[in-house]
C-alpha cells in the first residue's frame, strides 16, 4: 500500500492510495470517506495506472466532491433538521421537569426533557420516536405486499444494523432497519419488496429480481437512491 498523487492537466492533483493485490485481475477504483483507493493486480506499471486514472479523472473528481458534500454529524439541538418519510422536520426542544412523550405536529417534533442540552438524551428520544413510528408503517407495507405476493404475512423484527437495511432468514422472519422510516416511502416500499421476494427466492438470482419487480416496478431507481441517501440515514 502506498500513497500517490495524480497530477491533472489543470494543475490540480488528487491524492490516492495504491493497493496491490495478488488475487486481483483488473484495476479497481474505490471512492469513499477515505478518498480514492486504487486496487491493482501485481506487476501493473505505474504509467498504466496513471493513464487509466487520467482517463477517469472527471468521474473521480465528481465522486470525490460528492463525498465531501456529505452531511456533517447530527447536532442534537433545538431547530435541528430530522428526516421522516423523506420529509425534513424540525426538532423542537423544551425544558421540563419530567421527560415527556414526544409530540409530532406534522412538521416539528416536540421533545420535553429535564436537560435539553444533553445531546445524548435528545438523541435517545428521537431514536425512540423514529423506531416507534417505523413499526406500524413497515407492518402495513409488509401486509400489503405479502398479500400481493400471495404469502402469509411474515413476522417483523426491527433492526439497528449498521450495514444492512433489511434481511430475511430461512425461518421467513423479516428484519428491517428502523432508520428506514427516515427515507421516502417509495424507498421503504422497495426494501420491503426486496425482503418479501426472498420468501420466494432465497438468493439474488434473476428469478428473485423478477419477484421484486412485480412488487416494485421501479426497484432499480429506488435501489440506487437508497445507496445515495444511506449515509444520511445513518447519521441518526
Ligand atoms: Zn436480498
Amino acid at each position: 500500500m502506498s500513497e500517490r498523487q495524480l497530477k491533472l492537466a489543470n494543475g490540480h492533483s488528487i491524492p490516492y492510495l495504491l493497493k496491490v493485490s495478488a488475487r486481483r485481475r483488473t484495476i479497481g477504483l474505490q471512492i469513499d470517506e477515505k478518498g480514492l483507493t486504487v486496487h491493482i493486480p501485481k506487476r501493473v506499471p505505474q504509467h498504466t495506472v496513471e493513464s487509466l486514472l487520467l482517463d477517469k479523472s472527471d468521474w473521480i473528481t465528481r465522486k470525490l466532491a460528492k463525498w465531501q458534500d456529505r452531511p456533517a454529524a447530527m447536532e442534537w439541538q433545538d431547530g435541528a433538521t430530522l428526516r421522516y418519510l423523506g420529509q425534513e422536520i424540525r426538532l423542537s426542544l423544551r425544558q421540563d421537569t419530567k421527560s415527556r412523550a414526544a409530540d409530532f405536529d406534522g412538521s416539528r417534533l416536540h421533545l420535553a426533557l429535564p436537560n435539553p442540552n444533553d445531546a445524548q438524551a435528545v438523541q435517545r428520544k428521537v431514536v425512540q420516536w423514529l423506531a416507534r413510528q417505523s413499526r406500524p408503517d413497515f407492518t402495513r407495507r409488509i401486509e400489503l405486499l405479502a398479500a400481493k405476493l400471495g404469502v402469509p404475512t411474515p413476522p417483523l423484527y426491527l433492526s439497528s444494523a449498521r450495514t444492512r437495511w433489511g434481511s430475511c432468514n430461512s425461518r421467513g422472519e423479516i428484519r428491517l432497519n428502523w432508520r428506514l422510516i427516515q427515507a421516502p416511502p417509495h424507498i421503504i416500499h422497495y426494501v420491503v419488496a426486496h425482503e418479501l421476494a426472498h420468501l420466494k427466492e432465497m438468493n439474488h438470482s434473476p428469478k428473485f429480481w423478477a419477484w421484486v419487480k412485480k412488487l416494485c416496478p421501479d426497484y432499480e431507481a429506488a435501489r440506487k437512491e437508497l445507496k445515495e441517501i444511506s449515509a444520511e440515514l445513518h447519521l441518526v
